[in-house]
């Protein structure tokens, strides 16, 4: 025997390596499309403080040119579909889960005092933001008078 363990040694001790790049998927059946395009939109609903949803695919929608989803409140009395268009940019992915997530936003909030989810700063009362494909970017725009707020996935 002369092998001996060295520096260019090559063992792989427990199979593939590319196994271990990323985390494991916590949402295996969810179309990566919808996930990541979701992503954004759940980071600003937690930022916010807002019901965050369970999703959970359970197949509603048999078309092939999408991914969907079903967003679920925590004690699974409320539940809203969610698809994304496959293999369209990102931003117009993000932006079409945004506009359904944010219906189940204000749905789960209905009867308490804040359904205008997320909130125009320039119109507090008046309406919440609207989820627009401006210059590259998913943003959420106020809807009367169309000034971009913020990028999806970036309010606070
Ligand atoms: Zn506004």
């Amino acid at each position: 025997m002369t092998a001996a363990i060295g520096p260019t040694e090559r063992t792989t001790p427990h199979g593939d390596p590319l196994a271990s790049i990323g985390p494991p998927c916590q949402r295996a059946r969810v179309h990566v499309q919808l996930a990541s395009a979701l992503a954004p939109v759940f980071a600003d609903v937690t930022a916010t403080g807002a019901p965050v949803p369970r999703v959970v695919d359970d197949g509603w929608s048999a078309d092939p040119g999408s991914a969907t989803a079903m967003l679920w409140s925590g004690d699974g009395s409320h539940g809203a579909g969610v698809s994304v268009p496959l293999d369209r940019p990102r931003p117009e992915q993000v932006c079409h889960v945004a506009a359904m997530a944010q219906d189940w936003v204000i749905d789960e909030l209905c009867g308490t005092t804040a359904t205008n989810w997320p909130r125009c700063p320039h119109h507090p009362t008046t309406h919440p933001l609207q989820a627009v494909v401006r210059d590259g970017a998913a943003r959420w725009s106020c809807p009367r008078d169309g000034t971009p707020v913020a990028v999806v996935g970036t309010l606070r």
